[in-house]
C-alpha cells in the first residue's frame, strides 16, 4: 500500500527528531558513554517508589477523577504556593497530566486557533516545535546567543511578535542550553505580553535545579501575569521519576477547562498508582531533591572546568543538567563533531542543532550521568578536542 497518501499531511511534513536519529545509533552498545540522553542516572527515592507499591498493594489500580486526585491536586497547589508563589485553586485551577509532554500538548491545543503563532526561544527542547505544528499552529522561534548566556531578552521578543502573535512559551532553566532568566528580563517579557495580549506557557520542568543560590521566578509570579499564564511542571527531572509519567497544569479556570476536554477524551486520566507517589514526592521528597541538586552542581562545575580546559569555551549555566560547550573553532558542523567524538571514542553527546538552527556549533552534554563516566567522558573528548 502507499501509505504516502495515507498518513495525515500535518503529520507526514514534521520531521523526524534529531536526538532520535543520533541514538539509534548508540542504541544497544554499551561501549558508549552516553551524556546524551535528558534523564536523571538516579533512580526514584526510595519512599516514593514504595507509596506507588503501597498504592498497588491496597488495591488502588482504578481511574481517578479526570482532573487527578484531589488529594494530589491539594498537595500541587500547596506546593507550587510556596516553591512558585503563585496561588491556584487545587480543585479548579489544577490539571494532573501523563508528563508535562502531555500538558504542553493540552495546553497549545485549548489556546490556538490554525495559523496562530507561537512564540519561543531557541534553542530549545525538542518537542516545542513540532506540537505547535501538530495543534495547527505556526511555529516562531527567537534565536538566544550565547553571549546573553541563551536567556531571552525582552528585545528580541519585541522583534518576533506580530498582530497573529497569540502564545508565547518560556522554558527556564533551558533545555538543551541550561540558561536561566533573570526577575528584569522577565519582567521586561511580562509587560511585552500584556501589551501585545500573549497567553504564555511557562514549562517550568527544570525550576528545582538551580545553582549558585539563584533565586528561581516563574513569570506566572509577576503582577497581572497569573491570568494569562499556563503553568507546567512535573515529576521527571528534580524527583527522578520520569518513568511514572506524571506531570500538571495550572491555569485560570477557563483555561483548565478547556485543557480539560481534550485531556478528558485523550487521556482519560493519569495512572493513580503514579499520581499517590506523586502525594509523597511533593509531601516528603525535598532532602532527596537537594540532594540530587547538590550532585548535579559538583558535575556541572566539573564539566564546565574540563570543557574549559580542553579549549571548547563553554559558559556555566545555572540551572537544569545540561551543559552547551561551543565547537565552532574545531572547524566541524554539530553533527560532524558528534558523530566523530562517538566514532573515534564512543562518546554520546547530541549535536546542538537538534535543537533549532540556532544550536548549530553547539553540542549538548547531560551531566545526570555518574562521575566516573562524566570523568572518563572528559578524558576522551580531551583527546578527540587535541586531535582535531
Ligand atoms: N519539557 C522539557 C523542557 C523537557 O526537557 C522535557 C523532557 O526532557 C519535558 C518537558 C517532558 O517531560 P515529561 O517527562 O514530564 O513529559
Amino acid at each position: 500500500m502507499d501509505y504516502s497518501q495515507k498518513i495525515a499531511r500535518q503529520i507526514a511534513a514534521i520531521p523526524r527528531s534529531g536526538i532520535r536519529d543520533f541514538f539509534e545509533l548508540v542504541q544497544g552498545r554499551e561501549d558508549v558513554i552516553s551524556l546524551g540522553v535528558g534523564e536523571p542516572d538516579f533512580t526514584t527515592p526510595w519512599h516514593i517508589r514504595e507509596a506507588a507499591i503501597y498504592a498497588l498493594e491496597k488495591g488502588h489500580t482504578s481511574y481517578t477523577s479526570n482532573l487527578g486526585l484531589p488529594a494530589l491536586r491539594k498537595s500541587i497547589a500547596r506546593y507550587v504556593s510556596d516553591f512558585f508563589h503563585v496561588d491556584y485553586e487545587p480543585l479548579t485551577e489544577v490539571l494532573v497530566t501523563v508528563g508535562v509532554s502531555e500538558a504542553i500538548d493540552i495546553a497549545l491545543r485549548a489556546l490556538i486557533n490554525p495559523g496562530e503563532e507561537v512564540i519561543y526561544h531557541e534553542p530549545c527542547y525538542v518537542s516545542y516545535s513540532p506540537s505547535i505544528a501538530m495543534a495547527y499552529g505556526k511555529a516562531v522561534g527567537v534565536h538566544t546567543r550565547k553571549r546573553d548566556g541563551f536567556s531571552l531578552k525582552p528585545e528580541e521578543l519585541a522583534k518576533v511578535i506580530t498582530p497573529q502573535s497569540r502564545v508565547l512559551m518560556l522554558n527556564f532553566p533551558t533545555n538543551p542550553t541550561g540558561a536561566t532568566a533573570n526577575r528584569e528580563d522577565l519582567e521586561g517579557i511580562a509587560r511585552l505580553c500584556i501589551e501585545h495580549d500573549l497567553m504564555v506557557l511557562t514549562d517550568e520542568i527544570y525550576s528545582e535545579l538551580r545553582y549558585d543560590g539563584e533565586e528561581h521566578v516563574s513569570i506566572a509570579s509577576l503582577p497581572g501575569m497569573k491570568e494569562r499564564c499556563v503553568l507546567l511542571h512535573g515529576f521527571s527531572k528534580a524527583f527522578a521519576m520520569t518513568g511514572f509519567r506524571l506531570g500538571y497544569a495550572c491555569a485560570p479556570v477557563a483555561v483548565t477547562e478547556a485543557m480539560m476536554k481534550i485531556h478528558q477524551y485523550s487521556m482519560l486520566c493519569a495512572p493513580i498508582m503514579s499520581q499517590m507517589a506523586a502525594i509523597e514526592a511533593l509531601e516528603n521528597g525535598a532532602p532527596e531533591v537537594a540532594k540530587m541538586r547538590d550532585a548535579y552542581h559538583q558535575r556541572r562545575d566539573f564539566l564546565v572546568k574540563r570543557l574549559n580546559q580542553m579549549g571548547l569555551d563553554c559558559h556555566s549555566p545555572g540551572g537544569a543538567f545540561y551543559v552547551f560547550p561551543d565547537i565552532r573553532k574545531t572547524g566541524l558542523s554539530s553533527k560532524e563533531f558528534a558523530m566523530k567524538l562517538l566514532q573515534e571514542e564512543n562518546v554520546a553527546a547530541v549535536p546542538g542543532n537538534a535543537f533549532g538552527e540556532s544550536g548549530e556549533g553547539f553540542l549538548r552534554c547531560c551531566y545526570a550521568t555518574g562521575f566516573d563516566d562524566l570523568k572518563l567522558a572528559m578524558d576522551k573528548m580531551e583527546r578527540f578536542v587535541g586531535r582535531l
